[in-house]
């Protein structure tokens, strides 16, 4: 990802881009700032930017990959020998033997690269030990390779590692800039971009993981909904259920859009209990982490029913486009499942 099409952070990638076209890029830097900005991308728009076989120049910045070439398109795989990413495992931390490995890789010249790039994310995840490590090689670096350390909390690295890595602090992005991302990268329709910016302290991170959380509990009131109206046709409990889909100080909008979600994930456990009675393959499951439960569901959603509740879930989703209430919506589909 060249300079030019990361979001914000204008005049610190044009520093960077100075920087390396004047070969006076410092052998070690930490990129410090909140979570989800684009710390990492940067560090590997400067991995790109420095390897990159057709190197462009502009105005805003004075050297920026191209993108396209092999060397741009291995650095973004992850597959280029000279540019070396550490990050934490499993288990949370960063261990001092993935330290050892690159810092023994980085005092042989670059394979094929300029210089060789270790790109450290999450550098705070690495214990006291791993850092001191570190330390030794960010006292002298190789003259051929660039350490960028990357983190959300700086203040956990030990001081003497910060004091060898000069820091390029990154705000937040303005709402503008996270929409701008989110559509551009992310998929979004404008409406839903701008919605998820404002309440994204501007970071991109935050907003995908918002959206991520209110997919796992659209997906659980789907679940209860389908529990609810397994065995039980009483009609007065139904329209209690779907009372507790609307309800809530919501704008007409949200109402809309929050029913949508949950009546999109409804869709998808219906079309997965309908494959598990009509026994056909289940690798086709697309929620195979519930399949426990949704087989138990299809003890009273057969074939036949489950495939008419998905046909109302989808006559109620058209339904909620041509604008009709949420709350009619909801009740409506309740007795019809
Ligand atoms: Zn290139």
């Amino acid at each position: 990802m060249p300079f030019r099409t990361i979001a914000g952070h204008s005049r610190l990638l044009s520093l960077l881009a100075r920087a390396i076209a004047r070969d006076s890029m410092p052998p070690a830097v930490l990129m410090a700032g909140p979570a989800g900005v684009g710390k990492r991308l940067t560090a590997v728009a400067v991995a790109q930017a420095i390897n990159c076989l057709h190197p462009t120049a502009s105005n805003a910045f004075e050297r920026d990959a191209c993108g396209e070439c092999a060397s741009c398109r291995r650095i973004a795989r992850g597959t280029h020998p000279d540019v070396v990413t550490v990050e934490p495992g499993e288990s949370g931390s960063i261990k001092i033997e993935q330290l050892r490995d690159v810092i023994d890789r980085s005092q042989f010249r670059p394979f094929e690269g300029r210089r060789r790039v270790v790109i450290i994310d999450e550098a705070d995840a690495a214990g006291a030990d791993a850092q001191s490590a570190l330390l030794k090689t960010l006292e002298e670096p190789p003259s051929a390779s660039v350490f960028i350390l990357v983190s959300s909390i700086p203040d956990a690295l030990l001081p003497t590692v910060l004091s060898r890595c000069p820091r390029l602090r990154f705000g937040p992005l303005t709402p503008g800039e996270v929409a701008r991302v989110l559509m551009r990268d992310h998929g979004y329709s404008e409406h839903d971009a701008r919605a998820a910016a404002a309440d994204a302290d501007g970071s991109v991170g935050r907003a995908l993981q918002s959206q991520s959380d209110d997919l796992t509990e659209a997906r659980e009131d789907a679940e209860r909904i389908l529990q609810a109206t397994a065995r039980d046709t009483d009609p007065v409990k139904r329209i209690n259920v779907a009372r507790n889909l609307t309800e809530g100080k919501r704008t007409p909008a949200e109402e809309r859009n929050r029913l949508a979600v949950r009546l999109r994930s409804l869709g998808s456990l219906l079309r997965d209990v309908g494959i598990i009675a009509s026994r056909a393959d289940r690798a086709m499951l697309a929620n195979a982490d519930l399949e426990g439960r949704l087989e138990t569901l299809s003890s009273s959603f057969d074939a036949e029913r489950s495939q008419r509740a998905y046909a109302a879930v989808d006559r109620a989703l058209a339904a909620l486009d041509r604008n009709a209430s949420p709350k009619l919506v909801a009740d409506w589909l309740l007795l019809e499942l």
